[in-house]
């Protein structure tokens, strides 16, 4: 039988040293971990964003509770591709979960005309989730948090002195709570956060290499543009099969399936041949429109809608955010990560959101501006991380992108 209601007192998080090393999963006894353990901060969701805050606040010397309500290894929709600039900011070398590396990109527009660009350095390593957020939980351990799976957070509570929630229906009080529950989670709804945050959303699924042609797919990133609208369909080659996905405006919902079976079709994989089809949501925010963190609150990842508005992708967002809402706790000042994390996102997800803006309207002139090779260099800097935004590219590289920039207003 499990214990209800144990209460953690809150701790003080300066001068304590980490805890132990544990095993990622003591399941069956989420109360017993808490009886006499003062929590510095809960992490709730086990997600890339919430294991990063984990890993961070752990070595940091915080006594952390990690909690996600499903037990792992469990798989999320999701491409599996990390940028070069994802992993710049992960918490830990990746390297043991990458299946493939991609240095090719290619382009077609509406299933018509295509290009192919490549690059020396990899563009993005594929992993899968399954195995990344195994990997990552189980860094949180090593770091020295405590960490439970299959334990779910139904409710929250703050007042001045610290935060509590119902994990798997006991009560747990910390000093500071990080919603890294996902673009479904309870924290920020709870915490009256999330406003002005849009939603695309997407579908994928997996094809074994023996289904298609390796040869065309191996070191590629293949990106269909212009279908669905507000989106592109996707080809990512993994260790032992390939990943078809489609996404774009939540509107699109409805009629992902058929997108997926078209993006199939095209690549003479027989809809049949698609396995562990699933589809989830992809939490946007508009620049300077939602904060992510109320009183002893803080959001990161898709919690706080991070989600690139142009790719789609979240990882890069959900380690950054990790480690500067890791920063502001470590650091004693909660006030400050909203600021920090519009300085390192915003500048970003604005030309992101211009790009989207001209893709949507001008889908054809997008296309043939990015055919230029100069363009592609800028591209593959983002990427990689060398680049940290459009506007810093030079010579030829600018006019096509001023003409995007210019098709965004238009
Ligand atoms: C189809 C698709 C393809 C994508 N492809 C890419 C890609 O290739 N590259 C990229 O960078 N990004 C991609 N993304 C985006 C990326 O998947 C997300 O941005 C990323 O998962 C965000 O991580 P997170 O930790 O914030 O949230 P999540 O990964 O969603 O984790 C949230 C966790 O919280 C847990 N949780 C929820 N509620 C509770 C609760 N009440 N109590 C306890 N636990 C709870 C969940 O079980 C989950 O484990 C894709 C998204 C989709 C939908």
């Amino acid at each position: 039988m499990r214990r209800k209601a144990e209460i953690v007192i809150a701790a003080n998080l300066r001068g304590r040293r980490p805890t132990r090393s544990r095993p990622p999963s003591r399941r069956g006894a989420p109360a017993a971990y808490n009886r006499f353990m003062a929590y510095d901060a809960l992490v709730v969701g086990a997600g890339p964003a919430g294991s990063a805050t984990a890993i961070r606040l752990a070595r940091g010397g915080a006594r952390v509770l990690l909690v996600d309500r499903a037990r792992f290894p469990r798989d999320k929709p999701c491409g599996g591709g990390l940028t070069g600039r994802a992993l710049r900011q992960a918490p830990c070398d990746l390297t043991p979960v990458v299946e493939h590396v991609v240095d090719r990109f290619r382009l077609r527009l509406r299933y018509g005309r295509q290009f192919e660009r490549s690059c020396k350095l990899p563009l993005i390593q594929m992993t899968q989730r399954r195995r990344l957020d195994q990997y990552l939980l189980e860094q949180a351990a090593v770091a020295g948090a405590d960490v439970h799976d299959g334990a779910r957070v139904t409710e929250i509570r703050q007042d001045e002195h610290g935060v509590g929630a119902d994990v798997d229906g006991a009560a747990v009080a910390a000093r500071v709570l990080v919603g890294a529950d996902g673009a479904n989670g309870i924290v920020a709804r709870v915490a009256g956060l999330g406003a002005g945050i849009v939603h695309g959303v997407a579908l994928e699924g997996n094809v074994d290499w023996g289904s298609v042609d390796p040869e065309l797919y191996r070191h590629t990133a293949v990106v269909e543009l212009g279908q669905p609208a507000g989106g592109y369909g996707w080809v990512f080659p993994k260790g032992d099969h390939a990943n078809l996905g489609v996404g774009g405006w939540a509107r699109e919902g409805p009629a992902l399936r058929e997108h997926l079976q078209r993006l199939a079709a095209h690549h003479d994989v027989a809809p049949r041949a698609l396995t562990d089809v699933r589809g989830h949501r992809l939490p946007m925010r508009r620049p300077g429109a939602s904060v992510p963190g109320r009183g002893r609150v803080l959001l990161v990842g898709d919690a706080a809608g991070l989600v690139d508005p142009l790719s789609g992708d979240g990882i890069y967002e959900a380690f950054t955010s990790a480690r500067l809402a890791a920063e502001a706790i470590l650091g004693g000042d909660l006030d400050g990560y909203a600021a920090a994390l519009a300085g390192a996102l915003d500048h970003h997800a604005g030309a992101s959101w211009a790009a989207k803006r001209a893709l949507d309207r001008h889908a054809a002139a997008c296309f043939w501006a990015a055919r230029s090779p100069r363009v592609f260099g800028v591209v593959a800097g983002l990427l990689q991380g060398s680049v940290g935004h459009p506007g810093e590219a030079h010579g030829l590289a600018r006019p096509p992108l001023k003409l995007i920039a210019r098709l965004a207003r238009a």
